[in-house]
């Protein structure tokens, strides 16, 4: 069976990585030229506007998926009326604008935070009042690793925020003063049957991603996997969903909705049964959904901006090295580490090994507060 995936990023990579070991072949159309999942599978090299090359896309697929909510909504439509498209366009509808993302929540009964959709900056001042200040005006549209995001601290950051609110649809959200930050994983097959891997617990700096642990028998599993579950019924959703949540005394709320696998389950080849990308690929293919159950204990470090010591990460035991083949350059996610503890380690081994390859990757600030509890 052939798989469309647009967007050839290195979500699609892994995807295609993954497919070939189900029997399943992966197709890209990408703009890019050096598109880094160009090497794994048939790469139309077209904008999402190109008719030609939609239409070859089309003729070669069976199915079609996305590696972004940030892809043309106008194309899923399209393509929807031709041949299955997965998951569905009323999930990337919902999961591609903030606004619609927590009005969906709200209408589920699923919290959020605090928020106001803001359509011009006159329609600042009343929402700073009722959500109080800090406040964090976020774009409706396109914004991820923290971008579109303007922090209201003091009317210093006015400035910055009107001039956002007046260019393009935003929501203002109240600061959530949350305990840590988790994501729930799941998979729901054609059928509607749902799997959930065990929750992420994700550490962010500068609005980005560094480093998730897999957390098994979280106290907080049973809660999330009840929303995933309830959005993903909802939608009527087919593949791998994931789910960014605040956790506030226990209480959770969701962040974002991605309608996709996802960076915070990049550990899921090394600590699940079956990856997300399996998952993913298995449940848009139409096949049953495989065992996502937790198999190891271990820490996924994300690699940005620059590449380290290759020679160094092999040194320690456990660690495997996953490099996207794409060019450094500031910020930009270039690869991981997957660290698979034993469980013969004590969590002040466990955080030994885990600070090496943190400060291998430059996140030295990260490694310096974690604490062996946390392991
Ligand atoms: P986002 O792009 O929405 O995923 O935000 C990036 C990061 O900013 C999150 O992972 C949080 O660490 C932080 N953040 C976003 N929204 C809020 C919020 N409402 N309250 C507190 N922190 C937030």
């Amino acid at each position: 069976m052939r798989i469309g995936i647009l967007g050839a990023g290195q979500l699609a990579q892994m995807m295609a990585q993954a497919a070939p070991g189900l029997g399943l072949e992966c197709g890209f159309l990408a703009p890019e030229a050096d598109a880094c999942a160009a090497p794994y599978g048939r790469h139309w090299q077209a904008s999402f506007d190109d008719q030609e090359a939609v239409a070859e896309l089309v003729e070669w697929a069976d199915v079609i998926t996305y590696e972004s909510e940030n892809v043309s909504l106008t194309l899923v439509e399209s393509l929807s009326k031709q041949l299955p498209v997965y998951p569905p366009v009323a999930a990337l509808q919902a999961a591609r604008d903030r606004g619609e993302e927590k009005q969906l929540c709200r209408s589920l009964g699923v919290a959020t935070a605090d928020f106001a959709l803001i359509n011009s900056s006159s329609e600042l001042p009343g929402a700073l009042a009722k959500l109080g200040c800090p406040a964090i005006l976020k774009t409706c549209r396109e914004g991820y690793d923290g971008k579109g995001q303007v922090w209201l601290r003091s009317a210093e950051d006015l400035p910055a925020a009107v001039e956002q609110a007046d260019a393009t649809a935003c929501v203002l959200e109240a600061v959530v003063p949350f305990q840590r930050e988790i994501s729930a994983i799941a998979a729901r097959s054609i059928d509607g049957a749902v799997s959930c891997f065990s929750l992420s617990e994700n550490i962010h700096r500068e609005g980005i991603l560094r480093l998730t642990i897999n957390r098994r028998n979280d106290s907080q599993q049973q809660q999330a996997e009840q929303l995933i579950g309830r959005l993903m019924e909802q939608l009527n959703y087919v593949g791998v969903l994931a789910l960014e949540l605040f956790d506030v005394a226990g209480e959770l709320r969701v962040n974002e909705i991605a309608p996709r696998v996802h960076n915070t389950g990049h550990w899921t080849p090394a600590g699940a049964r079956h990856s997300q990308f399996e998952a993913h690929l298995l449940a848009v293919a139409g096949r049953s959904l495989p065992s996502l159950d937790w198999s190891n204990d271990c820490a996924m470090i994300n690699i940005i901006g620059a590449l380290p010591d290759q020679t160094a990460i092999d040194a320690i035991t456990g660690a495997s090295l996953h490099l996207y083949g794409k060019s450094p350059r500031p910020g930009r996610k270039l690869g991981h580490i997957n660290l698979i503890f034993s469980p013969h380690q004590s969590p002040t081994q466990r955080l030994d090994e885990l600070r090496k390859l943190l400060i291998l990757v430059g996140e030295g600030e990260i490694a310096d507060r974690l604490e062996a509890s946390w392991l």
